[in-house]
């Protein structure tokens, strides 16, 4: 007789891959419309049955290309629906999608593409001038096709065009392959500001819990009736996973091709009966200003929140939304390496019956992780977690089943921990309730006679000045003390605000030795390709560096 306790029963183990979405997505909500603007502004429709079909043909003429398991298939595009057709049609095949950054220089592209090994290109007729500046620095590109987004494509010098490939593919289902969920799916670069960009690679299995975590309702809480304008560029962190989300959910999505700007934003956002926008500070700083202009005359009624992230939300525009125009801002931190989500600033339901300064010191926090998302911060990198009191500044420390493990070549090592925690670069506090405050980029600091001062800090309460639209403040060298904080300051039109007075605003808040040394005023701040400050480039040109 066997001495063995009995089997217990077993659950299937089925592979989390981002099929199911796509698949999920064509049948079970085919009638979920996806909106594209194009650079002429008009607007092409399709329905995610469309967006299956499309993509089972795009990846029978992949395979007819030579794309196979693992090829990297690059994307220079905007958001529109061919670029959502290979985030799924492209992993869906078990190849890799590689979305290349259009704002970067032609040099970095060229890098980044021969980096990844890209095999094929999909780009945007439009984007053809920027591609044909790096094109024959990619000796391992094989296939360019164009999409259309501007005009007829002119295939005579061996491009293909991408809606003849997919109307000659065979019109039946692709037979979308059986994956490893932890399949590489998508490449996307880090935007460093030092250093080689690094690749991070993300899989089925961590897109598709990505997904699920960012689609709960106290996380960005995506439904199927709604509609979703990703103004965050689908080649920035996989436009925030934002495009896959909506395929679980079934909820809508409008893409605005190359018009960022905030009234082409707003103009969409009404037209299309948007009710959930995503992208980083400047484009919504920018519908602010234009919303105080005139208001009650757009109608944004249907707005149920605006996702902002990638540079910290200023508390002064989250209040004015909510305050003057009844939108509330969802303020989300994350990064590259995160897929990208880590933490939410949603108010637990103690804080719902707060006063609104409470409230608004959380909202606009970096907010809490989400779920399966671990955090920790350190002092040194060897020493102890720091306590979580919301005072104690250190390095923020993450690990979880979206956080990479990794760079494409085993780049950038000392990222991780002994321990295998993942080293964001990020300086924060984190409170007892696990809200994380951004006080800084570890390199962005202000050091002052052995002090740390925060920038972000500075800034917040500088754009809560009324005259002020943007604020970054910077390290500038000083003899006495190391470094100084200066101010780059951006006027709103027709204001204007002297040294003393923005001094004296700051005064009420911060310690004396906290104060800007200097203010210089801006047109424009300059900033990264992702929309982020560029201190480097201040600290060089106003701070003595
Ligand atoms: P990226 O990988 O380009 O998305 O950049 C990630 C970095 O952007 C983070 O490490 C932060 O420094 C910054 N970041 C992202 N979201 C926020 C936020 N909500 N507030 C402040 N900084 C942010």
């Amino acid at each position: 007789m066997s001495t063995h306790a009995p089997t217990l029963g077993r659950m299937m183990h089925r592979p989390l891959l981002i099929t199911h979405l796509l698949e999920r997505a064509a049948t079970i909500h085919g009638r979920a419309t996806v909106v594209s603007q194009r650079p002429d502004k008009t607007r092409v429709r399709r329905t995610y049955a469309d967006i299956g079909a499309r993509a089972s043909r795009l990846a029978h003429a992949l395979a007819a290309l030579g794309v196979t398991a693992g090829t990297r298939v690059a994307t220079l595009c905007w958001n529109h629906e061919a670029h959502l057709e290979a985030y799924v049609a492209v992993p869906c095949m078990g190849a890799v999608v590689h979305t290349l950054n259009l704002r970067l220089h032609p040099n970095d592209l060229a890098y980044i593409a021969r980096h990844a090994n890209d095999e094929v290109i999909l780009v945007d007729r439009s984007l053809l001038p920027l591609f044909a500046q790096f094109a024959a620095q990619v000796p391992s590109l094989r296939h360019v096709i164009v999409v259309g987004d501007s005009g007829p494509v002119d295939t005579s010098g061996g491009h293909r065009d991408y809606e003849t490939l997919l109307a000659q593919a065979p019109p039946v289902p692709y037979p979308w392959p059986d994956l490893d969920e932890n399949a590489a799916a998508m490449i996307c670069y880090t935007s460093g500001t030092t250093g080689n960009p690094k690749g991070v690679v993300y899989s089925h299995r961590s897109t598709v819990l990505h997904s699920l975590v960012s689609a709960m309702a106290d996380t960005l809480g995506l439904k199927d009736d709604d509609v979703v304008l990703p103004v965050v560029p689908m080649f920035h962190a996989a436009a925030w996973g934002l495009p896959y989300t909506a395929l679980l959910t079934g909820a809508s999505l409008v893409f605005p091709g190359p018009h960022l700007d905030a009234a082409s934003v707003r103009d969409l956002m009404v037209k299309e009966k948007v009710t959930v926008a995503a992208g980083v500070p400047t484009i919504w700083l920018g519908l602010l200003a234009l919303l105080d202009e005139e208001p009650g005359k757009h109608d944004l009624s249907r707005v149920r929140t605006t996702i902002i992230g990638g540079s910290a939300a200023p508390a002064a525009m989250i209040a004015g939304f909510r305050e003057r125009h009844g939108i509330i801002i969802t303020h989300a931190w994350g990064m590259t390496e995160l897929n990208p989500l880590g933490t939410v600033a949603h108010l637990k339901p103690h804080l719902r019956a707060a006063d609104a300064a409470a409230q608004l010191e959380v909202l606009a926090s970096q907010g809490a992780p989400v779920p399966f998302v671990e955090i920790r911060h350190k002092g040194e990198d060897d020493g102890p977690p720091l306590p979580w009191d919301g005072a104690t500044m250190g390095e923020l420390e993450t690990r979880g089943p979206w956080v990479a493990d990794s760079y494409v070549g085993d780049e950038g090592e000392d990222r991780w921990t002994a321990d295998g925690w993942f080293k964001t670069g990020d300086v924060v506090t984190i409170d007892r309730e696990g809200y994380v405050r951004i006080t800084d980029r570890a390199k962005d600091v202000v050091k002052s006679g052995g002090e740390w001062i925060s920038s972000v800090a500075l800034e917040n309460a500088l754009m809560s000045h009324p005259a002020v639209l943007e604020a970054a403040v910077f390290a500038a060298r000083d003899e006495k003390w190391g470094e100084r904080p200066v101010a780059a300051v951006v006027f709103k039109d027709g204001r204007r605000a002297s040294d003393d007075e923005l001094r004296a605003h700051l005064a009420t808040r911060f310690p004396k030795f906290w104060l800007p040394d200097r203010f210089v005023a801006m047109h424009q701040i300059p900033r990264t390709s992702t929309g982020k400050f560029l201190k480097s480039k201040l600290r060089e040109e106003h701070g003595g560096w």
